[in-house]
């Protein structure tokens, strides 16, 4: 069975009077152990996509599966116990709290597992040393780091519950090219290590690290192949 499947799903939003369509009538299968790339221009759904898969947010129609589990009528509990236990999020901005040390932003998303600390500050570590940080950096504030360097923090965190699934919006966004590159080709170690990942972009390079990119086209899925 596919990972993540998406069936003929349907996102509509209401403000007012007016309903905007973001999804409509989208079909993906991803296989576990894919790099899937998904593109498209500002407005084609690309982020409602990512908060269905990410568990964020559920269709409006249309089903979604996640790891065998169909989330289309979950409620916000439920929903919530299939994210901690599938989903890893990173971020364009990297999203890690000022005051924490690199370490304790790690284990973050562990308070919530029943864990002792010390546990927890070994499985951290672990998940730094994946990300490859420098272990010197473990106690560094993120404004002590570059931004290649809180970016393999972030990344450490999402690895911190150990989740089959990686999702990542605009990874390499905030970053020059070279640690752009760099965090790529981390990514890609971190899917052939059996993570199934799936990063949302405007940049067309990165689909050179995907086996499978899909190109939304106003909340629908495109024919186009880049
Ligand atoms: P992208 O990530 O590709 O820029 P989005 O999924 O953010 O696309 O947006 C798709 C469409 O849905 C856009 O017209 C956007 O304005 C609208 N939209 C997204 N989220 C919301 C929301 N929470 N409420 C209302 N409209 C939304
Ligand atoms: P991106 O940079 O990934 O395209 P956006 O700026 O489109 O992201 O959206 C950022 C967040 O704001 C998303 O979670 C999206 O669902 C939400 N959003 C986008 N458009 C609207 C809107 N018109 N009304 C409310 N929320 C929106």
């Amino acid at each position: 069975d596919p990972i993540v499947q998406l069936q003929n799903v349907r996102k509509i939003y209401t403000l007012g009077t007016s309903e905007i369509h973001a999804l409509n009538g989208v079909n993906i299968s991803i296989e576990k152990g894919d790099f899937v790339t998904i593109m498209g221009s500002s407005g084609s759904g690309k982020s409602t996509l990512l908060n269905m898969v990410g568990c964020l947010d559920t269709p409006t129609s249309g089903k979604v599966k996640i790891n065998g589990t169909n989330i289309t009528k979950l409620d916000d509990d439920r929903l919530t116990a299939i994210r901690r236990d599938n989903i890893g999020f990173i971020f364009q901005q990297f999203n890690l709290i000022p005051t924490l040390t690199a370490i304790e932003n790690v284990e973050i998303p562990m308070i919530f597992s029943r864990i002792t600390p010390t546990l927890r500050k070994k499985r951290a570590m672990h998940a730094l040393e994946q990300a490859q940080l420098d272990p010197e950096y473990a106690s560094h504030r993120p404004n002590e780091l570059s931004g290649g360097q809180q970016q393999r923090v972030a990344i450490a965190r999402a690895l911190a519950n150990e989740p089959p699934i990686l999702l990542a919006d605009e990874p390499t966004g905030n970053l020059d090219s070279k640690t752009g590159k760099s965090i790529m080709e981390l990514l890609v170690r971190l899917n052939e290590e059996g993570t199934t990942l799936i990063v949302v972009t405007h940049d067309h390079k990165l689909t050179e690290y995907s086996n499978k990119t899909i190109v939304l086209m106003d909340g629908e899925v495109s024919d186009d192949i880049y």
